[in-house]
């Protein structure tokens, strides 16, 4: 059989020749000039409107909008961020870690909102998340995240662990001996939010232009080839691709998750695996999956491991020979046996920005009136908009709650030279990876796992 060309899935609702913004060809003088119309880059003009709707902003994008991972991603839109809340409570305190856990939980109707009231389809859907825990190591973490939760006033209703009849209420997984079902969680299709919030807001007068890289960013200027933006604040939105600017090569590892999409399923399929509610699963494995039910009926689903590249490097087309996605679709098969034979329509992968401390940043210097935000590993949906707003706020000189949490920072630990960093990093996925086989074997949690956060701060 062929295999299906290296495409999103999510691309299919749109063709990547289409414009939503001109690339630019003349000199332009804005207030705020953003690099990158991903979701970070688009949450933070938004915000930057609602702050001050006379605000003149451009944004300029290398390629198309939602061609990184914004456009890419697996759509599981959830409260979640990439360092767990005792790190922000050690960076800060037990309220600031409480606070913080609730701006996330409200992270997920706040993007409900903006969607509802800019008309922006993007198929989302309140929703809960199931998360099997498919061995006794896998429960016995369980057991203690939900319980570390309710130090940062997740309740019942919020985040709960179930047993296995319930758990198959809502899905049925192989080898589930229950699960953990959270609230506050939308299905989205990514790329119909990227765009949709992309379009909005040149409606709103953004100056949006697209086949646009920016190929010097100083302070109070941007470089590109058709034209130079003159602007006292300058947002950094480049996520992964940071590591290609000069001198950042150190800031963000590029880092691969792949994903596989299924046909749609026949209504007789879905009766038997469950997710009537458009459910997000998992299982509770450390080296993450994630999937969802799409709109369209599909089952749309990733898996991080593939290895980092010697220096940063990404792939120019992002494509990856073809059994590198062998895993993801047996890790699938592995949740729902009952997809056996459902055939895969798409295969694609993504890139993602990490920070040495595996820590997501929000920087603003108000000397330079230059600002970043990213890391967000694969928690980015919900942490994009608060990074939008935060930045926002920093931007335009507004003191808010939202400033006050720890990510918010002047400077971020870089990482280390190579060959310290392949090493590392690459050590790092095999022992997730080893993590998840002893789990599966002796049905304990792994302490390996426990290391390497240790080793991360
Ligand atoms: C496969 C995959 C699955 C994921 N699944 C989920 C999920 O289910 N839930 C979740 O919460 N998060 C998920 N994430 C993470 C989430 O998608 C990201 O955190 C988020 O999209 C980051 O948005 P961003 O705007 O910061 O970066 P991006 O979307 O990567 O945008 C950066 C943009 O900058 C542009 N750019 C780069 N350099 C230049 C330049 N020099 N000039 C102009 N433009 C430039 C790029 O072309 C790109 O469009 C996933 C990520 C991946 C890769």
């Amino acid at each position: 059989m062929i295999p299906p060309p290296q495409q999103p899935l999510w691309w299919e609702t749109f063709d990547p020749a289409e414009t939503i913004g001109p690339p630019l060809e003349r000199d332009l003088d804005v207030d705020v000039a953003i690099v990158g119309a991903g979701y970070t880059g688009l949450w933070t003009a938004h915000y930057l409107l609602e702050r001050d709707p006379r605000l003149r902003i451009a944004v300029v994008e290398r390629a198309h909008v939602g061609f990184g991972a914004s456009g890419r991603n697996g759509g599981w839109a959830f409260a979640g961020f990439a360092a767990e809340l005792d790190r922000i409570e050690a960076d800060s305190d037990l309220s600031t870690g409480r606070r913080f856990a609730a701006v996330l939980r409200n992270g997920i109707a706040e993007i409900g909102d903006v969607l509802d009231r800019y008309r922006i389809d993007a198929d989302y859907q309140p929703t809960d998340g199931i998360e099997f825990l498919r061995n006794e190591g896998q429960l016995a973490r369980a057991v203690a995240e939900v319980e570390t939760s309710r130090r940062y006033g997740w309740r019942e209703e919020d985040l709960r662990l179930v047993g296995p009849e319930e758990a198959a209420t809502i899905a049925r997984a192989a080898d589930a001996l229950g699960a953990i079902v959270s609230g506050h969680n939308a299905a989205v299709h990514p790329a119909k939010l990227v765009r949709g919030l992309a379009r909005s807001l040149v409606a709103r007068g953004v100056q949006l232009h697209e086949a646009t890289p920016a190929v010097g960013i100083i302070p109070g200027r941007i470089d590109t080839p058709g034209g130079r933006i003159r602007a006292t604040r300058i947002v950094r939105a480049t996520e992964a691709y940071t590591a290609e600017l000069p001198g950042l090569r150190r800031l963000l590892v590029p880092l691969y998750s792949l994903m596989v999409a299924t046909a749609p399923l026949p209504q007789e399929l879905w009766d038997e695996i469950g997710l009537a509610h458009r459910e997000l699963f998992a299982d509770y494995r450390h080296l993450l999956v994630y999937g969802q039910r799409t709109a369209d009926g599909r089952i749309a689903f990733g898996g991080r491991g593939a290895p980092y590249r010697y220096s940063s490097a990404i792939r120019p087309d992002g494509s990856f020979p073809d059994d590198a996605f062998a895993p993801v679709h047996a890790a699938l098969v592995d949740i729902f046996p009952q997809l056996r034979d459902v055939p895969i329509t798409h295969r694609w992968s993504g890139v993602l920005g990490v920070t040495r401390r595996w820590y997501p940043a929000a920087v603003f210097d108000r000397v330079t009136g230059m600002a970043w935000a990213g890391g967000y590993v694969g928690s980015g949906i919900v942490a994009t908009n608060l990074a939008g707003r935060t930045l926002a706020d920093l931007l335009t000189g507004a003191s808010s709650e939202l400033t006050s949490f720890p990510w918010v920072r002047r400077r971020v630990r870089r990482w280390e030279p190579e060959p310290l960093r392949w090493l590392g990093i690459n050590a790092a996925l095999r022992l997730m990876r080893s993590a998840d086989r002893v789990e599966q074997r002796t049905g304990r949690p792994a302490r390996r796992a426990e290391w390497m956060w240790k080793l991360v701060d």
